[in-house]
């Protein structure tokens, strides 16, 4: 494949890598794992030693697969279903997590859906569900997160830090994006709130981060690179020359969770092959 000539590849374009058991003991959960960028983290997390909770809300199978192929890499996974917007199954997700799992060190806050719509056509019930989940989510997961985090504090042997959030944003915290005011709303607020929390519980050494993914080949985005007509025009927004997989963001949330990362508080590390960089600025402007 050449950069100038793109086509719609079918194989993963990130390149090959080993892993690393960065993360052995340690407790993490994923929200909406069973599918996309979330299948890939809790995997990944899995297979750097961390056992895993696989939130979903729908697609029972689908989550199964999922734990089953973490246990595959030697660490233990359960599947957990709730909706992340609802206060009660939330907090439910977490005390059946402290239950069997004892503790949660990493949480990656990463559900969310698309509602697409004009402006002036958007009803309540879209705006509604993309605020509900993709915000309001996060902030109920978060907040679960950081109270088991403040009573349990740091347990030295198993990370030098209290506890670690990342919150799955988007390149659309920075990008507007007409046609999804709904949900470039949602990632605006995220950014904010990431860095509101974590500037709050940093002196606790709980470390508060985001990812920016930029386009990553998921269900969300079908129509963005599943033909090559669309494929091409992707690229026309993509300084790297390739689509994102997401083993991209599953590589970068591991090295977030992991004491690698120790000094990195309350950034938003985009993961977006350029994206961000105004591309359109390249030979214009
Ligand atoms: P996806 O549709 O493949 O996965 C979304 C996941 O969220 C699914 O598992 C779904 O079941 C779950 N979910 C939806 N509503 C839920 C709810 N109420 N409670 C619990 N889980 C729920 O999409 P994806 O691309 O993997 O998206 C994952 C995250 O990455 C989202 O926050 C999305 O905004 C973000 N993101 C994706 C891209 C991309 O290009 N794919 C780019 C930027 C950001």
């Amino acid at each position: 494949m050449t950069t100038s000539e793109p086509t719609t590849p079918t194989e993963s374009t990130a390149p090959a890598l080993a892993p690393q058991k960065l993360l052995a003991g340690q407790k993490a959960l994923v929200t909406g794992a069973n599918s996309g960028i979330g299948r890939g983290v809790a995997i990944a997390l899995g297979q750097a030693g961390a056992d895993v909770v696989v939130n979903y809300v729908d697609g029972d199978d689908s989550a199964s697969a999922v734990v089953d192929e973490i246990r595959r890499s030697g660490a233990n996974a359960f599947a957990y279903k709730a909706d992340v917007s609802s206060e009660d199954q939330v907090a439910g997700m977490f005390k059946s997590m402290i239950q069997q799992f004892g503790t949660i060190d990493i949480l990656v806050a990463n559900a969310g859906l698309q509602r697409d719509s004009a402006f002036h056509q958007m009803t309540m019930a879209q705006w509604n569900m993309v605020l509900g989940v993709n915000l309001t989510g996060q902030f109920l997961c978060a907040r679960e997160a950081i109270r088991e985090f403040l009573r349990r504090g740091i347990v030295p042997s198993v990370s030098c830090a209290a506890g670690k959030i990342i919150c799955m944003s988007s390149v659309h915290q920075q990008i507007p994006w007409g046609g999804h005011a709904n949900y470039a709303t949602s990632k605006g607020g995220i950014k904010l709130m990431m860095e509101s929390l974590a500037q709050e519980v940093a002196p606790k050494r709980i470390r508060v981060n985001a990812i920016g993914p930029g386009a990553i080949r998921t269900p969300i985005n079908t129509s963005a690179w599943n033909t090559p007509e669309a494929y091409n025009q992707l690229m026309t927004l993509i300084p790297y020359g390739r689509i994102g997989e997401p083993e991209d963001i599953a590589r970068a949330a591991v090295w977030l969770a992991s004491d690698h990362s120790d000094y990195v508080v309350g950034t938003t590390l985009f993961v977006d092959g350029g994206m961000t960089l105004y591309p359109g600025f390249a030979t214009g402007g």
